[in-house]
Order: C-alpha cells, then sequence, then structure tokens
C-alpha cells in the first residue's frame, strides 16, 4: 500500500496521459464488441464533439491543479483535514480518503448541480447527449468544470488527503467516468454484486433517462454508498426502458452544436415534465 501511494505521490504526466487514454481507447473497442444500444448517428462525430469538451475539461482541471495542491501542502504542514485527527493506519486512511473525497468532490456537486437552478444549467450539457457512451463521461461545460474543480479543492481541504490519496482518487474518477459512461451491456451478476457499492455501468445509466425522476437519481461517481444511503438510488427492471437525453433539451442543435451547447446556461430556464423548479 505504501508504495502504491508512494507512486501516485510523483505519478508522471504522461502515465496520467496513458491511464486515461488508454482507458478511452479500452472502452471504445469494448463498445465494439459488446454495446447496449445500437449507435442511430454518426459515432465519429459524436467522439469528436465530447472531445472538445473533454479536453476543455482537462485542460480547467490542469489549469486549477495547483488549488489542490495548495489544498494538501497546507492539511500536510497544519496536520488538518479529517483523516489528520486519529493516527490510523494507511490503508484505512486510503480507503476513508477516496470516500471522502467521492462525497464531497463528486456526489455532493453533482446532487447540487441538479437542485439549483443557474448551476444546472451548465450541468444540461452532459445530459443532453441522446446516445452515451465512454466518451460522454467528460462532456462538460466548461463553467461545471470549474465548479468540480473547486469541490475535489474542498473535498481535499476536509478530508485531509495526502496528495499521493488525491492522485490515487483522480485516476480512479476517471477510470469509472469511462466505465460507467462505456455502451456497454454488462451482466446480470456484475451489476447485483457490485452495484451496491460501486457505481456500475447501469447503475449510472439510468441517470441518463431524459425524464424524471430518473435524471434526479443515482447522482454516484465510485460509489454507489452515497445514492443508497441518501434514498437517491433507483433501479430499472430493463435497460431497454431507457432513452437518454433530456425531454426538454431534445433538439438535433442542442446535441451537437458546440456554440448552441455553450450557450445553453444563459438560456430561459426550460420546466422539464414534474419539474421540481418553477419557472
Ligand atoms: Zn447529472
Amino acid at each position: 500500500m505504501e508504495s502504491l501511494i508512494q507512486y501516485f505521490e510523483t505519478i508522471p504526466v504522461a502515465h496520467r496521459t496513458i491511464f486515461l487514454v488508454g482507458g478511452l481507447t479500452f472502452f471504445l473497442l469494448l463498445e465494439g464488441g459488446i454495446p447496449l444500444f445500437r449507435f442511430k448517428s454518426s459515432k465519429v462525430k459524436h467522439v469528436a464533439l465530447n472531445l472538445f469538451f473533454t479536453l476543455t475539461t482537462l485542460l480547467i482541471n490542469l489549469a486549477g491543479a495547483f488549488l489542490i495542491l495548495k489544498a494538501s501542502d497546507f492539511n500536510a504542514a497544519n496536520q488538518t483535514g479529517l483523516l489528520n485527527l486519529f493516527a490510523i493506519p494507511l490503508w484505512l486512511k486510503v480507503i476513508l480518503g477516496l470516500l471522502i473525497l467521492d462525497l464531497i468532490g463528486a456526489w455532493l456537486i453533482h446532487w447540487i448541480e441538479h437542485q439549483v437552478k443557474w448551476i444546472w444549467g451548465f450541468h444540461v450539457i452532459h445530459h443532453t447527449d441522446q446516445e452515451i457512451d465512454v466518451t460522454s463521461g467528460l462532456r462538460h461545460h466548461p463553467g461545471e468544470s470549474v465548479m468540480r474543480l473547486l469541490f475535489t479543492a474542498l473535498a481535499v481541504f476536509i478530508s485531509g488527503a495526502s496528495f499521493g490519496i488525491v492522485m490515487l482518487y483522480q485516476t480512479t474518477s476517471g477510470f469509472f467516468a469511462h466505465l460507467t459512461h462505456a455502451n456497454i451491456k454488462s451482466r446480470p451478476w456484475i451489476e447485483k454484486i457490485f452495484s451496491p457499492i460501486f457505481v456500475t455501468p447501469h447503475f449510472h445509466k439510468v441517470h441518463h433517462h431524459f425524464t424524471l425522476p430518473h435524471t434526479d437519481r443515482n447522482y454516484g461517481n465510485i460509489f454507489s454508498i452515497w445514492d443508497h444511503l441518501f434514498k437517491t438510488a433507483i433501479n430499472v427492471n430493463s435497460m431497454d426502458e431507457l432513452t437518454y437525453g433530456l425531454d426538454t433539451h431534445m433538439k438535433e442543435k442542442e446535441k451537437w452544436h458546440i456554440p448552441t451547447l455553450l450557450k445553453i446556461p444563459f438560456q430561459k430556464y426550460r420546466s422539464p415534465v414534474g419539474s421540481k423548479f418553477s419557472d
């Protein structure tokens, strides 16, 4: 465990890139072999558009990485943060660190994005994808990427996780973004065994159904336990019941056109069927 954390403490940028590109390529190949849904539109066009938003997300994360470094340095220098309150073994620190980082840095901000009207506007882009595949994982509006970055830095500050644990979390989180969005048919036994603890491909796809209440369920990133704990988990009998997208944004342009997508947060709020917000 010590050598694993040491590796992530000084992980080279080249290795992080290999993990990211390797994950994308692996799942793209897997999607060809065991697809969950057949693509109706151009896969190449879909991949190109989502990679544009993936790239902006990565650039924002790169530019803001100093915030995460500052938070972990502050905790190391002052012995602050939850994990530094007690003398606990490293393996427990790693597990608790991953759990807290996932709760605050991913689940909480995702839940907030669905509850606060102006923040929701930034998250809409992620949900306007009508064909979910591995490239949908990091399809975020730049504004949303900034919010997610700030919450990750906050999570690091509160948790007291060391830089090595944070890098392990970031790498695992990237892997799960790819795994859970990948257009792959998962086995029922895999879903049954893993979904009580981890976010599985089918568990997350339900979140991309185009109407409520499904859109407001299954917020998890790595661990599904937060959705089970906070009663935001939902199940479907069959994946064939799902239609991806958002009932308020089903026009072709809002699926494909980059300038149109970027403008969505600044447009008038649209009420979905069974809306949780008033106009
Ligand atoms: Zn969402």
